[in-house]
């Protein structure tokens, strides 16, 4: 068996994914704002700092998987905070843990609206790795949403950690370490984030136009990510790195079929 932290485990994605890798008889360390093995703030450098070190202590060193899951889609700052400098630090701050283990594996949750056009600003400042010149800029974008109705700082964060998951996983740090590093984009899944427009007729047409799911669509329970998180970040996964796997119901296949 494995030993995995899981960020975002007190709700819907992580919480799936955490609840399938236990039932497989593995270890996992939880950490979500609170309800978790380790209750801490990734908007903030200190929750960043205390997720490093209470996973230091309670994995004794060692972790066989780290999938960050944890993320917002609020037309506020914090989504930034959470979404792209919450996920890279996790991913980075634990890579150390992983290096230790014999078949490491890493992952992040990103989304299909990282195809949706994006706020190219906001996009450098995140690229820049400047997080307070990017909060502030995220502060004056407000509630700014693209033609498909969608935050831009939702849409520019995830992308944003996409590609650093892209530029970061063949480098010697990751692949160097054996360390495999992908991330998932996910069409419409069933959890407490897309509740309240699954409920209506009207938020299930317009999620269904935005982003048609010809297989199984127009959503997927949140067993679908999590059983892919599972594969993507188990030692089965000897060759895949750097991808960004879209699961989605033939949504983006759909978007740019010349795309290979
Ligand atoms: P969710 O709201 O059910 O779960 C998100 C979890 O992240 C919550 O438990 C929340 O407490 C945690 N979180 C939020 N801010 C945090 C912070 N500052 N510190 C620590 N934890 C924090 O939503 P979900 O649908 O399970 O989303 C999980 C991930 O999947 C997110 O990154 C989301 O953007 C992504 N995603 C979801 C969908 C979808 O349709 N549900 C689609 C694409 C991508």
């Amino acid at each position: 068996t494995r030993k995995y932290l899981v960020t975002g485990s007190a709700s819907g994605i992580g919480l799936a994914t955490a609840s399938r890798l236990r039932e497989e008889g593995h270890t996992v360390i939880g950490v979500d704002i609170a309800g978790a093995e380790i209750n801490a703030d990734l908007s903030t450098a200190e929750g960043r700092a205390e997720l490093v070190a209470q996973a230091t202590a309670l994995s004794d060193g060692v972790l066989d998987g780290v999938i960050a899951v944890a993320g917002l889609v609020a037309p506020k700052p914090v989504t930034v905070a959470v979404n792209y400098f919450g996920a890279v630090a996790t991913l980075e701050g634990l890579r150390p843990l992983l290096a230790a283990s014999t078949a490491p594996r890493a992952a992040v949750v990103a989304s299909l609206a990282a195809l949706e056009d994006v706020d190219d600003r906001l996009l450098q400042l995140l690229e820049a790795g400047d997080e307070a010149a990017a909060l502030a800029h995220a502060d004056a974008l407000g509630a700014t949403a693209n033609a498909a109705g969608s935050s831009v700082l939702y849409t520019t964060s995830k992308l944003a950690v996409a590609r650093w998951v892209r530029r970061a996983a063949p480098t010697a740090p990751w692949a160097g370490d054996g360390i495999a590093l992908n991330a998932i984009a996910p069409g419409v899944i069933e959890t407490p984030m897309t509740k309240a427009a699954l409920e209506t007729e009207e938020g299930r047409k317009a999620l269904d136009e935005g982003a048609p799911a010809p297989f199984n669509g127009p959503a997927a329970p949140p067993t679908a990510p999590a059983a892919l998180l599972d594969w993507l970040t188990s030692a089965d996964n000897a060759y895949v790195t750097g991808q960004v796997v879209f699961i989605d119901g033939g949504a983006e296949a759909i978007r740019r079929p010349e795309l290979v």
